[in-house]
């Protein structure tokens, strides 16, 4: 597709287009661009001719591909292989700023939050979805027709543009079912235990019923809260220090699953490391300036952290991680005598933390579950167990004792 909007930046709610000679990748990734049909993101590409006058936009690689935009555009570049998200614009980046700007209303809220907060209000933040889906089209959209008309967004002076700005938010909003109902469970939680000036809001959004529903009430609150933050951030962007502090954490349980390969054995063992404690990358984001590591820790055996930092941070000191055992995860043999993690983590982070864990456990390379173990930040029993599923794609099934055993004769180190 040849347009898309932005949702930040100079150009924010406004159309732009992919054959704007002045487009580039690094201003598409600032202006947050998105499909004006769906508000899925979108990413740029650029057309190899000099003329550029082919360059394009392209819908991420969602779950949900029912755009029609993205049936009858993207399909025809896909075909002739321009598919690849390209250029350090990336799904994964574009989508958590959508958390960052929601959670920013208050992120040590969010912080703290866990799942049993929200279930106490289940029923009214189903029904304040509800509304939304209802709502969205008419009231919704007469509310905030009347904000902008009589307060006005932003100083912009263009009420045609700072309602269909706020109206895509909301549907940006309404596409993430996940962060819609984090936020109402915030917004519930402090509409059922605060006053307030519910007849000053009322007049903003040019309402004035006294006996309007409970769902109305909770989104006349949450439109005006919404609406200060997103204006904040159109002037001023999301702040960068609530990137390592906004956090949604969920509990996970997963089974480690064996290699699928085999065992790479290389490079010499850093039996050198003194630290306290040791962190090791295990994965680079696309968007280039985050990094996410296991890290363990000498005085918590079997415990280990999964996080994510900007590149810049050195987090080999343990000093500046802060490991606590009640926010790491726990590395254990499960009921069926199967090794398991389980524990509270970042929900951002709980799809790659299966990867993360068994790349550093599973591998022969410079850091493995014998260095962990001589460094005792892992028990035997546990080391031996992934030992097993390091070589089950070679070996098969040998006992853990004699996988451990196998692993470090391929290893080449001849201790104990
Ligand atoms: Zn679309």
């Amino acid at each position: 597709m040849y347009k898309a909007k932005a949702l930040l930046g100079e150009k924010a709610g406004e159309v732009i287009y992919a054959k704007d000679p002045d487009l580039t990748h690094d201003l598409c990734r600032r202006w947050k661009i998105y499909c004006y049909e769906c508000t899925q993101f979108l990413y740029f590409n650029e057309s190899k001719d000099s003329e550029k006058r082919d360059n394009w936009f392209s819908h991420y690689d969602y779950p949900d591909k029912n755009c029609s935009e993205r049936n009858s555009s993207d399909k025809g570049k896909a075909q002739q292989g321009f598919s690849s998200e390209s250029r350090e614009q990336d799904l994964e980046t574009a989508e958590s700023f959508i958390e960052k700007v929601f959670y920013g209303i208050d992120p040590e809220f969010f912080q703290r939050q866990n799942s049993e907060e929200i279930e106490d209000n289940s029923s009214l933040i189903l029904s304040s979805i509800k509304w939304l889906q209802e709502n969205l089209q008419y009231k919704c959209n007469a509310w905030i027709s009347h904000y902008c008309r009589k307060v006005g967004f932003l100083g912009w002076k263009n009420p045609g543009r700072e309602i269909s700005y706020l109206m895509d938010w909301l549907h940006v909003l309404y596409r993430r079912h996940d962060v819609l109902e984090n936020l109402l469970g915030y917004f519930i939680s402090i509409y059922l235990s605060s006053e307030f000036e519910i007849n000053a809001i009322q007049a903003k959004f040019g309402t004035s019923s006294s006996n309007q529903k409970e769902e109305d009430l909770i989104w006349l609150i949450i439109l005006d809260r919404v609406i200060g933050q997103l204006s904040s951030v159109a002037r001023d962007g999301v702040s960068s220090t609530i990137i390592n502090t906004v956090a949604l954490r969920t509990f996970i349980e997963f089974k480690i699953p064996p290699n699928e390969k085999k065992t790479p054995f290389r490079g010499k063992l850093k039996y050198t490391l003194d630290n306290k404690q040791m962190s090791v990358a295990v994965k680079n984001l696309e968007s280039g300036d985050l990094v996410e590591y296991v890290c363990f820790d000498k005085d918590h055996t079997n415990y280990f952290y999964y996080i994510r930092y900007g590149k810049g941070n050195d987090i080999s000191d343990s000093k500046s991680t802060g490991f606590s055992k009640d926010d790491s995860l726990h590395l254990h043999m499960d009921d069926d005598g199967d090794l398991a993690v389980k524990g509270f983590l970042d929900r951002k982070l709980a799809k790659s933390v299966t990867k993360g864990i068994s790349k550093v456990l599973l591998n022969g390379s410079a850091y493995s579950m014998l260095v962990f173990l001589r460094k005792g930040y892992i028990s035997r029993d546990v080391a031996e167990k992934a030992a097993q599923l390091a070589l089950r794609f070679e070996f098969g099934n040998l006992s853990p004792p004699e996988a451990f055993e196998k692993f470090r004769s391929l290893s080449g180190i001849k201790t104990r």
